[in-house]
């Protein structure tokens, strides 16, 4: 069969996605749990929980089922999902949201991100700032939206960002600090004069804040402190979070921004072009979750900050040098004692030397900067004890 010819692949190929051969580049999630199945190696790659979350969130979505919630879900979200996540923010953050003003439920954080930079984003001279390493659709969404990234470091190994290089990335070209918290790939949980540097500068320069917090629960002995909950913070902020990472319900793909009424019906014009509405058995069952008492959200930390322990305990035998996450799925770990100079042609022999994947930092970072990052490999802890106790027995091989 022939296939098209022309002008058709310029967009995606030049937001980078699409390869000179016209091939997709796999994400780089894709690619290692690809290596995983591949290998039987044992998978630290991919950021998702190998255990289900609790039975009264997975019962409520069979119930729903099973009652016909089978059909599409209002755009904005369900009305007591919308309810559920505004009491969320009330009862952890005293945040007093107007379910159906300041909440809008989205396919994940991801189209959540998307549809905010689509909606933010005016013209090619928009740049948007964001800590690097970041979350690779980061990168990818500024492209599509046709703004330009502007990328502040977050240095080994504490991960803050030095405040005078934020200071300088933000300008009155700056349409958007996009900023993570807890941090996706580093585990760092900023410290409050950052965030407050942050709504400053956003103020300064007329920006809008849009605070992935969808490790919002996952921090260890320090709280979250979201960024809408700043002086100044909310009337700037879109606040993003999800279910995935609160509930163990990845694949589900319930996500949610919260925000200023503005902001939301911007995001929300994008929105319902992306994909409408989705999951709608899902969402009174993440409702029942967001109910939950403190104490499971009490426990999801406390449970992952000792996998975290078990996680690092293993790579520092295993002779690396490690990073102490405060937050988040991840352990950042420097494979240079182990005589690594390339952490991504070490990821990917990491499954036949030792039977583990794990995700090279670089693939989170812009080329230019990727020298910085050479030899980090990010690891996921949100793994079952016994997982992370089998991956760091076979990590210990590279000792020998
Ligand atoms: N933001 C960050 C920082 C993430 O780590 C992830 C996924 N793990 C997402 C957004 C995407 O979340 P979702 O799966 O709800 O789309
Ligand atoms: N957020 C997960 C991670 O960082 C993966 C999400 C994805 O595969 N897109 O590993």
């Amino acid at each position: 069969m022939s296939e098209p010819t022309g002008a058709w692949k310029r967009t995606a190929a030049g937001a980078g996605l699409l390869g000179p051969d016209g091939s997709v580049s796999p994400t780089i999630f894709a690619e290692m749990t690809a290596l995983a199945t591949s290998t039987g190696a044992i998978n630290l790659g991919q950021g998702f929980p190998d255990e289900d979350g609790p039975l009264e969130v997975l019962d409520a979505a069979r119930e729903a089922i099973a009652q016909g919630a089978n059909q599409y879900a209002p755009g904005r979200g369900i009305p007591d999902l919308r309810l559920a996540i505004s009491e969320h923010q009330q009862r952890f953050y005293g945040l007093h949201l107007d379910p159906d003003r300041h909440v809008l439920v989205s396919a994940g954080a991801t189209e959540a991100i998307a549809a905010a930079l689509l909606a933010l984003v005016d013209s090619a001279d928009d740049e948007i700032v964001v800590f690097e390493p970041y979350y690779d659709s980061y990168a990818a969404c500024v492209a599509l939206a046709g703004a330009r990234l502007v990328t502040v470091p977050l240095r080994w190994p504490d991960f803050q960002p030095d405040l005078d290089a934020l200071e300088r990335a933000v300008t009155d070209r700056t349409r958007v600090i996009l900023v993570n918290n807890p941090h996706n790939p580093t585990g760092a949980v900023f410290e409050t004069p950052v965030l407050q540097r942050i709504v400053e500068l956003a103020e300064r320069h007329d920006a809008i804040i849009v605070a992935d917090e969808v490790y919002e629960h996952l921090t260890f002995d320090v709280p979250h402190v979201p960024l809408a909950t700043l002086p100044g913070g909310w009337e700037r902020t879109l606040t993003i979070s999800s279910a995935g990472k609160t509930f163990s319900t990845t694949g589900w793909k319930i996500g949610w921004a919260t925000g200023p009424a503005p902001l939301i019906t911007a995001v929300n014009t994008v929105k319902q072009y992306l994909t409408y509405s989705n999951g709608t058995p899902f969402q009174p069952a993440i409702a029942t979750g967001l109910r939950l008492h403190d104490a499971f959200f009490e426990g999801i930390a406390s449970e992952l900050a000792l996998k975290r322990d078990i996680l690092g305990a293993g790579l520092r035998a295993a002779g690396f040098t490690v990073s102490e996450p405060r937050g988040s799925y991840f352990t950042v770990a420097d494979a240079s004692p182990l005589g690594v100079t390339d952490a991504a042609a070490f990821c990917r022999d990491l499954p036949q030397r030792a039977g583990v994947v794990g995700v090279p930092v670089s693939a989170f970072v812009t080329t230019e900067h990727r020298a910085q990052y050479a030899t980090l490999v990010r690891f996921a802890a949100c793994k079952r004890v016994e997982v992370l106790e089998d991956a760091a027995g076979r990590l210990a091989a590279l000792m020998r």
